[in-house]
This record gives C-alpha cells, structure tokens and sequence, in this order.
C-alpha cells in the first residue's frame, strides 16, 4: 500500500508520454491520462504504461477504426495481458482522473469483463483502491460507481 510517499513520487511527463499509448484525437484526454498516470503510486504507473493502451472517441467523429495490433505491446510484441482501455472524449473535468484511475484499476485488479468470472463487487473493488491511490471524485465514489 502505498501513502503519503508516493505523492512525493512522480514520473516525468516525458518519461509517460514515451511509452504512453493513447489511440485517439483528444489532447485534453491524453493530457489527462498522462497526468492521470503520474498520480498513481509507482507499481501501478508502470502497469499502466507497460500493458495498458487507450482509445478514445469523441463527438467529432461517429466512429473509428484502429488496427488490431494496438492489443499487442508495442516494444514485446506481447498481447497477453494487455488492457485496452476506452474513453469518452468529454469526460467532466473535475472528475476525469479518479475516471481514467478507475478503469485503469479494473485492468489492474484483472476484470475481465468478457469473462464469466467478474467479481460482482467488482465496481466497489475498483473505486475503493482509487481512493487507496489517493484519487477522488466519482471513480473514487464506491457508491457512485455500484448504482
Ligand atoms: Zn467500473
């Protein structure tokens, strides 16, 4: 678990935006997914950055399409275990980083939604340890995220 020292910790924005691999048109959002990323205690940075891809789609276009291999890691070449990770454009501002922490954390805590093995707490799961990686708002809202 990790408190107060991990706030001390922060990778560089550089250092995210090297290996982030965010598959949309939103600066905003890759913005705040770097941001989002940088908050997280170390371990879960670098599970992020190292089996975690993102989309997004916004209002602007109806629809996307994006090749397969953006399920296959970009350096390993590895697709087991990889997350893709898919986000609304306009998320609320003040809510977007406990929003992108909490999908980052069902990745983390291994819900696979395609599976006939998701917990059923699994939403309560994943917005508790948002709040345990020190984010809030409703990603962090275990009863936000339960209704
Ligand atoms: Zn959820």
């Amino acid at each position: 678990m990790y408190t107060s020292s991990h706030k001390e910790w922060a990778m560089s924005i550089e250092g995210v935006y090297d290996r982030l691999a965010y598959h949309g048109e939103s600066e905003f959002l890759s913005i705040q997914i770097a941001d989002t990323i940088r908050r997280l205690p170390p371990p879960a940075a670098s599970f992020t950055l190292d089996r975690c891809c993102f989309v997004s789609v916004g209002s602007v276009t109806a629809g996307l399409i994006l090749p397969g291999r953006i399920g296959v890691h970009h350096i390993e070449k590895r697709s087991r275990n990889m997350w893709i990770i898919v986000l609304k454009e306009d998320l609320p501002a003040e809510h977007v980083h406990s929003i992108i922490a909490h999908e980052i954390a069902h990745a983390w805590l291994q819900h696979d939604r395609l599976s006939d093995t998701m917990p059923e707490d699994c939403e309560i799961a994943a917005a508790n340890l948002v709040k345990q990686w020190g984010f809030s708002g409703r990603g962090a809202d275990a009863d936000f995220c339960n209704r």
